[in-house]
Formats: structure tokens, sequence, C-alpha cells
């Protein structure tokens, strides 16, 4: 329910009209009170008497005795008069002023209550005016009685007026609200998790009790109930002529609804404990996709707007759908080409090595035989460098499937990276003796724990390390540090910095870094071996272990990658 008593210019508006009302139909007092939800009525505004003021607001009434106040007072034409002596009974819920009362048979008595009951269109209690203290102290005779009554239909016309337009502002301000919301949704590609965001859009910003979104695929239609097929093919009804549809027992759609469709919704309405239903279709293009049902217990009223903020949720749901589908669509494609990749990197692994233990045979029997035929010996070595470099592509697939895995590596146990970076630097360091490549590793003297899979981890330390060396001049240095950030945005993070002066990398290149396959193509690296897959595995494995990986490099001028991982808490 809109919450009107929020509104300052309502206030201010009703206040005019109080203030007016009080004036020319001789009272001290006049005030006006609204149901603030269907069972209380409150007072929004009181003019005149000061005491009284005070006093009446936010002054709550119960429904049963607002109801009771109507049945027992006397009807003067459009007006209600409750005399001090039926009032007094009811007591609890009527101000009382600390008037002395003048002496005469009619003269007004402290709890005597005059008031204006208003009804709206439908002949529904909206609220009440209220008029107090007159000034010449008399119960009004029939001669101002009429007069006052004049006064107070004007008002009363212009309250509902008021009251009507604040309320639908605040419809269409929730309305808004809750397309914000849908809005935001869209970006979400999960669909279950769109259609409960959009459930609670809906709940909010629409104030209804009940939402339920249904998407068309993914019910049998002809398991649906009969009431629920009439619902869907009203959707596509509603669809193809670009509308919502209310039903209350008040309204009837003609054209689109029989009057026993009708008769059989109200029934389902009744049933569930609801009051009215506005149903929204959702689609894309031409096509309706599903539908939007918001349920209402106690209230029948949609405003316009309110129908037409929901038919563009309907529109932007439909949007999201189709994104959420193809989305999903493009993730099983992914998944089983994944899948592929791993199944044919394992089936490849026995036939390779097959294929390098029969050239291992070959080159002995050329040994044992002196064959000293060059064109053979270079065949021969050919060929091991080829199954060689096959082998590695294969290793690294199957490292790429083991690091796309749905595992979530966050949940393992703690592991000390200070220890387990020391380990990899030390196995690559072997391999740049040779070439007079420096590696040093500095690191804190205590530990500094992450949450991962410690085979996975140490691939990220000896993949960045072997490149350091790998593109790096002979007799050149590569770095490699350990820090802690203790308060980053994201909480404690424990940093990887692999730093080395070799070739670099251009700014382009550095963009596709990280693709599956990707080489650089500058001289000086396509002359180094690899597979362009190593850095795809520790992109992926940072990813997965809830990281981030940076590089920052310059051609000719060396390279530095960082990795940043969320420390365990120790
Ligand atoms: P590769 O097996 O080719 O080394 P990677 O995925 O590990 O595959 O690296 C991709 C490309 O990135 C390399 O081919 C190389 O061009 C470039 N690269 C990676 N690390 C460095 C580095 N430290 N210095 C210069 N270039 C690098």
């Amino acid at each position: 329910m809109p919450d009107l008593f929020r509104h300052a210019d309502l206030r201010a508006t009703l206040r005019s009209i109080t203030d007016g009302v009080a004036s020319a139909a001789g009272f001290r007092l006049s005030a006006v009170s609204v149901f603030r939800n269907s069972d209380e009525l409150e007072f929004l505004v009181v003019s005149g008497d000061e005491d009284a003021q005070a006093e009446l607001g936010g002054d709550v009434t119960p429904r049963e005795i607002v109801d009771q106040w109507l049945e027992e007072s006397e009807r003067w034409g459009g007006l209600c008069f409750l005399p001090h002596e039926k009032t007094l009974r009811l007591a609890d819920h009527v101000w009382v002023g600390e008037e002395t009362t003048v002496d005469h048979p009619h003269a007004w008595q402290p709890y005597d209550m005059l008031f204006a009951p208003l009804l709206d269109r439908d002949e529904q209690l909206q609220g009440i005016l209220w008029v107090d203290l007159p000034l010449d102290g008399l119960r009004p005779g029939p001669d101002k009685r009429r007069s006052i009554e004049i006064y107070a239909r004007q008002a009363s016309e212009a309250i509902l007026v008021a009251i009507e337009r604040s309320r639908l502002a605040e419809q269409v301000r929730l309305a808004a609200a809750a397309r914000r919301v849908v809005r935001d949704a869209t970006a979400q590609l999960d669909l279950d998790r769109l259609l409960e965001a959009t459930v609670a859009a809906a709940r909010e910003g629409f104030g209804v009790d009940d939402a339920r979104v249904l998407l068309d695929n993914a019910e049998e239609v002809e398991s649906l109930d009969e009431l629920s097929a009439l619902a869907r093919s009203l959707a596509h009804g509603c669809w193809a002529r670009q509308r919502t549809l209310v039903v209350s027992p008040q309204r009837t759609a003609p054209g689109l609804l029989t009057p026993a469709e009708h008769a059989a919704l109200l029934a389902g309405l009744e049933e569930k404990g609801d009051t009215s239903l506005l149903l929204v279709p959702l689609g894309a293009g031409t096509e309706c996709l599903g539908r939007m049902l918001m349920f209402r217990h106690d209230r029948a009223d949609w405003s316009d707007e309110e129908a037409d903020a929901a038919l563009d949720m309907g529109h932007d749901l439909g949007r999201a759908v189709l994104n959420a589908r193809s989305f999903a669509r493009e993730q099983h494609a992914a998944a089983y080409t994944q899948q592929l990749i791993a199944t044919m990197a394992h089936e490849l692994q026995n036939p390779l090595a097959a294929a390098r233990g029969y050239a291992s045979i070959l080159e002995d029997v050329l040994d044992e035989l002196g064959v000293q035929d060059a064109d053979a010996r270079r065949s021969l070595r050919g060929l091991e460098r080829a199954s060689g470099r096959l082998v590695d592509i294969v290793t690294d697939l199957l490292a790429l499937a083991r690091a796309t895995e749905e595992t979530d590596p966050t949940q393992c146990p703690p592991v000390d990276l200070v220890g387990l970076v020391g380990d990899s630097v030390e196995m690559v360091s072997v391999q740049a003796a040779p070439r007079e490549i420096s590696v040093t590793l500095d690191v804190p003297a205590h530990p500094l724990p992450v949450r991962g899979e410690p085979g996975d981890l140490e691939r990220v330390a000896s993949n960045l390390v072997g490149n350091a060396v790998k593109y790096s001049p002979d007799g050149a240095a590569v770095r490699v540090t350990l820090t802690e950030e203790p308060d980053g945005p994201a909480g404690p993070h424990v940093v990887l910095a692999v730093a080395d002066d070799g070739i670099g990398i251009s700014a382009a290149d550095q963009e596709r870094l990280f693709e599956e396959f990707f080489r650089s193509e500058a001289p000086e690296a396509v002359q180094q071996p690899g597979t362009g897959l190593g850095l795809a595995i520790v992109k992926r494995v940072v990813d997965r272990h809830r990281g981030t990986i940076t590089v920052s490099s310059a051609p000719g001028e060396g390279s530095t990658f960082t990795v940043r991982l969320p420390r365990a808490d120790a």
C-alpha cells in the first residue's frame, strides 16, 4: 500500500482545504483522517485548535470502531452526527476539547462528533473529514447543516482527488523503482536468480502480496491445470495486444475474457485468498515467453500507471530471459568443447608414449647397425622433437582441462605460498643455471597461507618464473617476491611478483596474453619453444582461486607479472 503519510505536498494541500472548511463552516477545528492500511484510520492533517493538533497527530482508530461510528450516527444528508450520549461509549477513540458548553438547549457537547465520510467512486470509504468546536457553541440547526454539507461535499471531492493523485504518484514511483531493479537484474545471466530478483522487485515495488513468474517452456502445456492453461493463453493474447489484464470482481475484459473465464479466474483467486490479479505477459519481439502474476489480497485497484510499468517490466524480462537462455546455451557448448579437448588429450597420451618409445628403439637399432646416414639421423631427431612438442601440448591441455574443473579450490585447506614458491624457484633455477640466469627469491620470514590446490598453485609460480627465464637473455636476472597486502579493498591478499629484464611484451600482445594458444609473433619470442597454453592455465588457476593477475611490460624493458590471491585467515 503506498504510504500517503510521507507526502508533504498532500498534507499541505489538505491543510489548506481543512483551514477553509473550518472558517467557512464556522468551526474552530477541522481534520482529515485516512486509512493508512485497510484496517486502521489515522489523522493525516488537523487544522485549528492547537491542543487537538498535538493530541490527534498519529492517533489511530481501528476499522470496527469507524464502522460503529457510521452505523450509530444520525445522517444529515452527506454528514454524520454522533451525539455526545452515544459517543461516550466510544470515548477511547474520541477527542474531547476542554470547552465549557454554552447554556443552551442545543449546546454543542464535548463528545459530539460531526463528520463527512470520504467515499470514492466505488463507494469505498477512504477516510473522514471532521469538524469540531463550533464558533457559536451550538449544534448546527437545519440551515447551518445544509451549508456545512455543501462545504463538506466540495472539500471531500478536493480531498479525494488529492489523495488519489498522491496515491498514483506513489504508485508510479514504486513501479519505477521496481523496473530499475528488473533492469539491474537483466544483467543477471542465471535464469533462476533473475526470476527470484523479479519476484522480490514486484513485491516491493508494486506492494503486491504475492508474485510469480512462469516461463512457457518450463512446463508441459498438457500437464497444466485449467486455470494455468487459461492464464497462459491469456498471456499470449495480452502480448499480441501489448496490454496487461486486471482480474478483479469490478473489472471485466470483453474481447479477452469470456464471463465464464472471468468467473473461473475469480473463483481461483478467492480460493487463494486474493482479491485481484494483474497478469503481465513477458516476451521479446513477437514471441510471448511467459507471464508474471501479481496478486493483491484485499485491494482490487490497479492503476493504469502500474499496468504500464508492469508491461515495460514484461519487455525487460523477456529480453533478460533470452539473454540468460543464450548464455546457458553458450556455456553448455563451451563445457562440451572443454570435455572434448580433455578427452582427446587423455586419449593422445598412450599413442604418443608409444611413438616416443618406438623412436628411441629406432635410435638404438640405428646405433647397433652402425648407420651413419645423415638423413636417417636428422629424420629421427625431427621425430623426437615433434613428439616431444606434442607431449608438451597434451600435458598443457590436460592441465588446462583440470584448471577449468568446477570444484572450488578455495574450499581446500590453506597452503603456505612461501614454501611452495620456494620449491618452484629452486626447480626452475636448475634449468636456468646453464644460461647463467640468476633467480632471486625475496619472501617474508613467516608463512603466507592461501586456500587452494598446491599442485595448481605451484604450476602458477613455475610457469611465471619459467617464462621469465625463457624470455630473458643469457646472464640476466629474474626477481621473485612474495609480500602481503593486509588492507586491500577485498580483504588481505598475498602478492606474488615475478620480474625479469627480458624481451618484454608489446601493448597489443599484452591484450591477448592469457588466451589459449596465444604466442607472440615478435621474432625474439618465436625462437623459444612453447605451446601458448602456459599463461591461459595460469589465468584460469588464479581466477578459480578468486585472485587476479596483471602484467606490466614494455618491449626491450622486461616484464613483471603480479598475482594477488586472498590470504587465508591464519
Ligand atoms: P608459451 O608456451 O608460448 O610460453 P605462455 O602462455 O606461457 O606460452 O605465454 C604466451 C606468450 O606470452 C609467449 O609466447 C610469449 O610471447 C609471451 N610471454 C610470456 N611470458 C613472457 C615474459 N616473461 N617475457 C616476455 N614475453 C612473455
